[in-house]
C-alpha cells in the first residue's frame, strides 16, 4: 500500500472513532461508566451525552444510580411519546429517551425518570409511577438551583 493510502486509513478511523465518541458512547474511566447511545432519527445522541454530563456535575448520585442501572439509551421515541421517556421490562438495562435538540434539562429528568423506573426493577419493586415523577422534579430543581 501506498504510504497516502495508510494515511488515509488512518484518518477515516480516527474520524469514525471521534465521531462514535461524540454521539453514539459516553465513557468516564474514572467513574467506571460506560453507556451505549443507540441511534435514530432523532440524532439526539450529542444531546443525551451532553445531559450525563449535566446530571453527573449536578447530582452524582443520580449519575452513579444511572451508571450502575443503565447501559444503553435508546434515543427513539418510545411509550412515552415525542419528547417523553419509556422504560421496557424486557431489557431492564436498557431506557428510552426521547430528547430534542433544546431540551437538555428536560432530557437529564427523563433520563432520571427512567432510571428509577430500572432501580426499582432491579430491587423488585413495582414499577410506580409517584416515586419516579418525583425523582424527575428533583433533578430539575438540582439542575436549575446548580
Ligand atoms: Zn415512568
Amino acid at each position: 500500500m501506498k504510504l497516502k493510502t495508510i494515511i488515509f486509513i488512518v484518518f477515516l478511523l480516527f474520524l469514525v472513532n471521534s465521531i462514535i465518541f461524540k454521539y453514539f458512547y459516553y465513557y468516564n474511566k474514572q467513574n467506571n461508566c460506560s453507556i451505549k447511545i443507540s441511534p435514530s432519527f432523532e440524532f439526539s445522541g450529542g444531546t443525551i451525552i451532553r445531559a450525563i454530563a449535566v446530571l453527573k456535575n449536578s447530582s452524582f448520585d443520580d449519575y452513579q444510580d444511572l451508571c450502575q442501572n443503565v447501559n444503553t439509551i435508546n434515543t427513539r421515541i418510545g411509550c412515552g411519546g415525542f419528547g417523553g421517556g419509556c422504560f421496557y421490562q424486557n431489557s431492564p438495562n436498557s431506557i428510552t429517551v426521547s430528547a430534542s435538540g433544546r431540551d437538555l434539562t428536560y432530557a437529564v429528568s427523563i433520563i432520571v425518570h427512567e432510571t428509577c423506573h430500572a432501580i426499582q426493577f432491579s430491587e423488585n419493586r413495582d414499577i410506580s409511577e409517584p416515586e419516579c415523577y418525583a425523582a424527575g422534579r428533583r433533578i430539575l430543581k438540582e439542575i436549575i438551583q446548580f
